[in-house]
């Protein structure tokens, strides 16, 4: 069984998603975890987001993996879980830039595939409905207005202790979902048998409950 979960940053992807693998049974994958990790190495490396050489010479030292303790998903990157280390604003902005790379793509979407082909999953990301599972029974597409998404991530980082501005945020969500949806190689895109569901006046609990309903009625179909 594949649920795939596409959408826009602050969408609310991975605590949907991780809700309903937890309820199923299945493994949840974050796939913005891998591009994240990778984006943390070539940071660590020094090589800027121009450097298209740099980046895929560095493509073949980097070892990402995931490791599942106590349910949770963690990566690991050349032997060291990163897992509190890749959610700053300094990692998303890189993963955003090197993610457009198709080398990059190549190998994470390789490692995504894999782990799908021996486990039921609900897996989240932009291309996993038109990309990496392109046969998954379920494809969502969750978004939620760029007001709403930038106000959730303001939050989340003022509840971690992190300064931030609701400005800026707002510009970074911008800035991302553009080079997101207008990259050559698999851009965000709502798969054409994809479901779409807004999440701007939702709260988490209507989501999931109007999640398990399509997952039901594909089931069913
Ligand atoms: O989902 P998350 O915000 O953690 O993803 C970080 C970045 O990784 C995204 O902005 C996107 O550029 C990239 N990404 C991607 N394809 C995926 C998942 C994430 O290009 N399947």
């Amino acid at each position: 069984m594949q649920i795939a979960i596409d959408g826009p940053a602050g969408a609310g992807k991975s605590t949907i998603a991780k809700r309903l693998a937890k309820e199923s049974g299945y493994i949840y994958v974050d796939t913005g975890a891998m591009y994240r990790a990778m984006a943390l190495y070539l940071i660590r490396c020094g090589i800027s987001a121009e450097d298209k050489e740099g980046i895929e010479k560095a493509c073949e030292d980097a070892d990402i993996s995931i490791q599942y303790i106590d349910g949770e998903q963690n990566v690991v990157l050349n032997g060291e879980n990163v897992n509190s280390l890749i959610r700053t604003r300094e990692v998303s902005a890189m993963a955003s830039s090197s993610s457009v790379n198709g080398k990059v793509r190549e190998k994470l979407v390789s490692l995504q595939q894999k782990l799908a082909s021996s486990n039921d999953v609900v897996m989240d990301g932009r291309d996993i409905g038109t990309k990496v599972l392109p046969e998954a029974e379920v494809k969502i597409y969750l978004t939620a207005s760029t007001k709403v998404r930038a106000k959730r991530r303001f939050d989340e980082l003022r509840a971690k202790g992190e300064a931030c501005d609701m400005e800026a945020i707002e510009n970074e969500i911008k800035e991302r979902d553009h080079r997101d949806m207008t990259r050559e190689i698999s851009p965000l895109v709502q798969a054409k048998d994809a479901v779409l569901v807004d999440t701007s006046d939702m709260d988490i609990d209507t989501v999931v409950d109007r999640i398990k309903e399509i997952v039901k009625s594909k089931v069913k179909a």
